[in-house]
């Protein structure tokens, strides 16, 4: 099989020990089934990385963009790990869910003076500042405020993953941070030290998603620290902080390459100590912020087929109950998935479709080329693997469709965590 935590009983697909056929009866469809233990135990596995590093204030840090309602910011504070938020709904939701918002990250290219406040407000730990005008600005509404605001500074290293465009940020011509080949992070790094409301705590950089190379962080740390000690050098700051940002990737499919990730980091914070050493600075606290990694395997959406339609010598479709609302990734990023028949799951899958959508839009497609087994039909269950992360955060109400539920299963039972958008729901803000 695929993953440990899937497998075929008796003809039918289980997660994490729960019949998928059953909860997509119990509950309908589309549905986003998330395990609450596999998400504690990613939790736990960066946990427990980041707590042997060197400097005891290490740790991981929840990039909430891919899954963001109430219980997830619950299940990760119980886990002590800190939340990036990147907007006043992030902020908002971490807050209303209890979230220890001195562990809030505020994340951006462009915050605006309404979100500064608001975010001040709610008691916001740390602002990720991106840019000088939002040094300037949040130096003066701090100010305002009568608080010292701690921030880090996004640089860009000029380091590329490897991967698509669409997920790469860490490159010197990004949108996101300054840079520092340019010198411009050196004058934001002196702009930020010499605003007496602002607390500059360290830097931050965010070179991409879907890392799987093992070096990639190790490269981006060789640089943050050449750059720390550049600051340190022209203007006598040390920084104490080192946020080198998210994206392990995740495996989607078979035969996709993997990465140890407890292993990397080991390796990482060894280098990071080292590092630091041989330049003179202190040893810096590493913080990581690990969004897919933590969610994406959590996750599977079940779906009800409506129409198999086999065009005689060109293709097959196996229409479902949700689409590019519910997971736009495929469209976006031509992202890969595993796609399983729920309910004939030991029937073998020699039916080759493209697992398509009900929007309209030629372009809704889950994923093409899947595999089905022949009988497949109206009112079978399939189920998209690994969907935890950047889908229900991405869905939209394309075609006045509603977002699906998102059922909590863990251990000790089953909850509702979101409940399914109703029709009422989609005319609630129409006048
Ligand atoms: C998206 C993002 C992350 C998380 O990336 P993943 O690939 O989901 O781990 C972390 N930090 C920042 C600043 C991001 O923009």
């Amino acid at each position: 099989m695929l993953y440990g935590s899937l497998n075929i009983k008796d003809g039918r697909l289980f997660f994490e020990g729960r019949d998928l056929t059953d909860l997509a009866k119990k509950y309908g469809t589309p549905l986003y089934v998330m395990s609450e233990d596999k998400i504690r135990e990613n939790c736990r596995s960066y946990k427990s990385a980041l707590g042997s590093c060197p400097c005891p204030d290490s740790g991981a840090v929840y990039a909430s963009k891919a899954c963001s309602f109430k219980e997830i910011y619950r299940i990760i504070a119980e886990e002590g790990l800190g939340a990036d938020v990147v907007s006043t709904g992030e902020i908002y939701t971490a807050y209303k869910a209890g979230f220890p918002m001195e562990n809030a990250y505020f994340q951006g290219n462009n915050k605006t003076d309404d979100d500064i406040r608001f975010a001040i407000d709610h008691g916001v730990g740390y602002f990720v500042c991106d840019n000088f005008e939002e040094i300037e600005a949040l130096d003066r509404i701090a100010g305002e405020k009568n608080i010292r605001q701690k921030i880090l500074l996004r640089v860009t290293p000029g380091i590329d993953p490897h991967t698509y465009d669409e997920v790469a940020t860490g490159k010197v011509d990004s949108k996101f941070g300054v840079a520092i080949e340019t010198g411009q992070a050196l004058e934001a790094a002196k702009l930020a030290i010499s605003k007496k409301n602002l607390d500059l705590k360290g830097f931050h950089c965010h070179v991409g998603s879907m890392v799987f190379d093992s070096d990639v962080f190790i490269r981006a740390a060789a640089v943050m620290l050449g750059f720390f000690k550049d600051v340190k050098d022209s203007t006598g700051f040390t920084a104490t902080v080192l946020d080198l940002g998210g994206g392990y990737g995740v495996k989607y499919y078979e035969g996709q390459g993997e990465i140890d990730i407890p292993a990397n980091i080991k390796e990482l914070s060894g280098y990071v100590a080292k590092k630091a050493e041989e330049l003179g600075l202190p040893v810096p606290a590493l913080k990581l912020e690990p969004g897919r990694s933590i969610v994406a395997d959590a996750g599977v959406t079940l779906y009800t087929v409506g129409s198999v339609k086999k065009i005689t010598g060109y293709k097959n479709y196996v229409s479902i109950d949700g689409g590019m609302t519910d997971n736009p990734r495929y469209c976006l990023y031509e992202s890969r998935y595993t796609v399983m028949s729920a309910d004939k799951a030991g029937e073998e899958a020699n039916l080759k479709a493209d697992l398509v959508g009900r929007c309209c839009e030629s372009g809704d497609i889950i994923q093409p080329g899947c595999m089905f087994p022949k009988t497949i039909g109206r009112g079978d269950t399939v189920a998209v693997l690994t969907t935890g992360a950047y889908n229900y955060s991405m869905a939209s109400n394309y075609n006045r469709i509603g977002r699906p539920a998102v059922v909590m299963i863990s251990e000790g039972g089953e909850r509702i965590a979101v409940k399914r958008e109703t029709l009422d729901d989609l005319i609630r803000l129409d006048v």
